[in-house]
């Protein structure tokens, strides 16, 4: 099984894109010199032994430049070679070039990008522009052989045109993984571009059906991660997972954050590379306690729901930046959470060990088997891949 222990390096919090619902980018933000890279280096041989993923985010992290990374990969990959690194980026591919492509195909860096679906809905969302400068980004990626993958963030408007965004994704072949629009914590309308928990919800169950509707044509990454936790009783993605201490991200500065989401917002400051410190260091900082906190309210609250197992509450960035620190609730889309796994495991149980009930029969055929794919067929593909 992958190690969970996950590194993201964010070279700077600007990018180019100014999409109407993020408010995370900041333009006066640094950019990470070549020197904390060697810090971070240092600071992560030690630090643990398990094998490491380290994604570069940002912001937009290609603006770093084709040098840094040139300088980057090797310094991470030597270095830190008993932990056998392996590399991602996610971007919006603007600034990509053939130079910086040939750099990312030869540590073979998967690409997670993103598209809200077809140019007029993602363009109103992200902005005039975004998607021919994204697409021809993706070209260049897929002509240096790099695997791109899109993320799909749904807001309270696009999820209207919910239809017009999965026949995009399935006619296109690209894999679907979707991102709920959060409130804004900088904005006087936090919810104008919100996507409401209930209506989340029903979305990933309508996703479910359009995904069984289209098996083997296309694969929805979200339910099959959910799916898969399901089935093992454990998560398997940072939102279902205890992700304190496992993930950690470091910003321009070499300033240590329990997660990229936190970054550029100094209470959330565990520590910094250049001091070297260890685990317990940074569980003992106000964040690392507080994302404790997190997890001990979680056991607490959540014992009596079924789904504890493979949920942990949710993303606790969700659940306490909202309420400026302080752990009061789960988070938010817990409603949304609950809706799905409802629905899949009781579609699993009904598939395992039959109905029994008379409102099935118009799903059964007369050997009283689903005559549509269930849940099961999305596991056996799953297992198919091997992903
Ligand atoms: S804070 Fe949320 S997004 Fe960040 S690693 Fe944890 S679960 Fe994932
Ligand atoms: S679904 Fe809700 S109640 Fe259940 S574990 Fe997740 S956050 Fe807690």
């Amino acid at each position: 099984m992958k190690s969970p222990f996950h590194i993201m390096i964010i070279p700077t919090l600007g990018c180019p894109s100014k999409c109407h619902y993020c408010w995370s980018s900041d333009e006066k933000s640094p950019r990470m010199s070549i020197e904390t890279v060697r810090e971070i280096a240092a600071w992560l041989k030690d630090y643990r032994s398990d094998q490491v993923t380290i994604t570069f985010h940002g912001g937009e992290p290609l603006l770093a430049g084709a040098e840094f990374y040139r300088q980057a990969l090797p310094i991470l990959s030597e270095e830190l070679a008993h932990l056998a690194p392996t590399f991602a980026l996610q971007s919006n591919l603007w600034l990509l070039t053939p130079e910086m492509a040939k750099i990312f195909a030869e540590y073979r860096i998967p690409i997670g990008s993103s598209i809200d679906g077809p140019e007029e809905i993602n363009d109103s969302q992200r902005g005039k522009g975004y998607f021919k400068k994204t697409m021809r980004g993706y070209e260049i990626a897929r002509a240096n052989g790099l695997d791109v993958r899109f993320i799909c963030t749904f807001t309270c408007h696009s999820v209207e045109r919910k239809e017009e965004i999965f026949d995009f994704f399935l006619e296109r072949g690209f894999p679907l993984k979707l991102h709920p629009a959060l409130p804004s914590l900088r904005s006087d309308d936090p919810k104008e571009w919100a996507l409401e928990p209930e209506v989340y919800g029903e979305l990933l169950v309508y996703l479910l059906d359009k995904y069984l509707e289209n098996l083997g044509r296309i694969e929805v990454m979200n339910i099959n991660d959910i799916c898969r936790g399901i089935f093992t009783r454990h998560g398997t993605v940072c939102t279902f997972a205890d992700c304190m201490g496992n993930t950690l991200a470091i910003g321009p500065d070499g300033s240590i954050y329990p997660c990229y989401r936190f970054i550029g917002m100094p209470v959330y400051v565990m520590g910094n590379v250049s001091d070297r410190p260890t685990p317990d260091d940074l569980a003992r900082s106000g964040a690392g306690r507080l994302m404790q906190a997190f997890k001990d309210y979680v056991d607490r609250e959540c014992a009596g729901c079924a789904h504890i197992r493979y949920c942990r509450g949710g993303c606790p960035y969700n659940a306490i930046a909202p309420t400026g620190g302080e752990v009061r609730d789960v988070d938010p889309h817990c409603v949304a959470y609950k809706r799905i796994f409802d629905e899949i495991t009781e579609r699993l149980n009904e598939e395992m060990f039959g109905a029994g009930d008379e409102e099935m029969d118009g799903l059964c055929s007369p050997y009283g088997r689903r005559e549509k794919p269930g849940i099961m067929a999305i596991l056996q593909a799953m297992a198919t891949r091997r992903d």
